[in-house]
């Protein structure tokens, strides 16, 4: 059997800008060894969850691992407490959180913060919330645990009886459909009361009013907390309401994705939520350190924790933040600057490490993240499947223009790719 390296590089899909010449980020990027692998392998597009679904990348990363989401997805608040070593048991309430800055007339100021909010400010507020908020309006008991600069995760266990997780999101720019959280474009940013989805179900309502309750009196807690004095004295924006999404009840009843191909996967993910769903799935998962803003070195701490892990599994999941951010803020150049030093320095040194005759090498991503939009978009995304014996197809490029002539065709859900590389690496 060959060894599988099956790499996501989150939002790395994208729409010609005018900016770039009428090309993609990818397509102007320097990809000289993504592109070497186009030219020794297969590519295509591909709906990573499904056509019109515009998802969350937990929801698509879900996909890619194998899963149909619309079956196993339980909610991204779910996915980020496993990711963040939270115990959760079937009837307490997970939700995903963004810190946020609220105005006057809740009116959302930044829905993160202006991406300034540290690591070690976030674990602060943390501390404050969970030492003095007390919820009151149910018996219940919460652990609001910051991951990354402006997300956390909150978690409410009801002493009571189970809640339920049939709730809207506070934080506008998300909404649930089918049960899955699909981003949503041209909102207005106003702070949601969450909402039971039923207001005949009980414990829906009770769950509603145990966030609102948690959001209101963080709020109050926040608002004149010294960390965020000092952010104000210093002409930065409050991190005082958290946003609110994505709420579960229930474990996700993966099967377990060893037993099932009879490998044995690894997972390095940039991302508490990858890691979660990895976790659950089965796999050994690791959090990579937090990026430094330093390309070079981040790819090569990437590199180096994969080469470490190489001997001791024979199939990885790889999920690499890299282009999202930019996407969201519209920076097509910092894109396209990030896609070539993922190119240069994580597979340059990759490559020669590792021998594609006795390795498949996947490369694609969870959902664009177009520049023009600043939100994920349904559009599909380029797929590279490459090794020895795989054949190939005209390809020269790695990108989204010459990938949708490629032999691997238009995979029309995300979670038929998995299934298809199980079989490829033991051909
Ligand atoms: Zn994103």
């Amino acid at each position: 059997m060959k060894k599988l390296l099956y790499v996501a590089i989150d939002g790395i899909g994208d729409l010609p800008i005018k900016f770039l010449g009428g090309k993609t980020p990818l397509e102007a990027a320097e990809t000289h060894n993504m592109d070497a692998l186009a030219q020794n392998g297969q590519t295509g597009l591909m709906y990573s969850v499904k056509q019109g679904v515009a998802p969350e990348s937990d929801v698509a990363v879900i996909s890619l691992l194998g899963y149909d989401p619309f079956k196993y997805s339980t909610g991204r608040g779910v996915i980020e407490a496993a990711g963040v070593g939270l115990i959760m048991k079937d009837g307490d309430l997970a939700l995903r959180c963004n810190f946020a800055t609220l105005g006057a007339n809740k009116q959302i100021i930044d829905r993160r913060v202006g991406r300034s909010l540290s690591t070690q400010e976030a674990k602060e507020l943390g501390e404050a919330v969970n030492e003095q908020v007390k919820l009151e309006s149910y018996p219940a008991t919460f652990e609001f645990k910051p991951t990354l600069g402006h997300r956390a995760v909150l978690l409410i266990r009801s002493t009571a009886k189970p809640l339920s997780s049939a709730i809207t999101n506070s934080d506008p720019a998300y909404i649930i459909v089918n049960g899955i959280g699909v981003a949503k474009t041209d909102v207005e940013m106003v702070l949601k009361t969450s909402e039971p989805d039923d207001q005949t179900k009980a414990s829906a309502k009770v769950a509603a009013g145990l966030v609102n309750e948690f959001i209101e009196k963080s709020h109050v807690l926040w608002e004149n907390h010294p960390i965020n004095l000092k952010r104000a004295a210093a002409g930065k924006l409050k991190a005082n309401v958290v946003l609110t999404r994505d709420a579960g009840h229930l474990l996700p009843k993966f099967f377990n994705i060893n037993q099932h191909y009879g490998v044995n996967f690894a997972c390095l993910a940039d991302m508490h939520a990858e890691r979660g769903i990895a976790k659950l799935a089965g796999m050994d998962s690791s959090l990579l350190p937090p990026t430094s803003g330093n390309l070079q070195l981040d790819c090569e701490v990437r590199v180096k924790a994969l080469l470490d892990a190489l001997p001791k599994h024979d199939c990885f999941y790889i999920h690499l933040k890299g282009p999202d951010e930019p996407g969201h803020d519209g920076n097509c150049q910092l894109k396209t600057q990030i896609i070539s030093a993922i190119d240069k320095y994580f597979f340059g040194p990759l490559l020669q490490q590792v021998s594609l005759k006795d390795t498949v090498i996947c490369i694609t991503s969870d959902h664009a993240t177009p520049c023009g939009l600043k939100v994920h978009s349904d559009t599909p995304v380029p797929v590279l499947i490459s090794g020895d014996s795989l054949g190939n197809d005209s390809g020269v490029k790695f990108c989204e223009r010459e990938a949708a002539k490629g032999k691997l065709g238009l995979i029309a859900r995300g979670c038929e790719l998995m299934p298809k590389l199980m079989e490829l690496i033991k051909k």
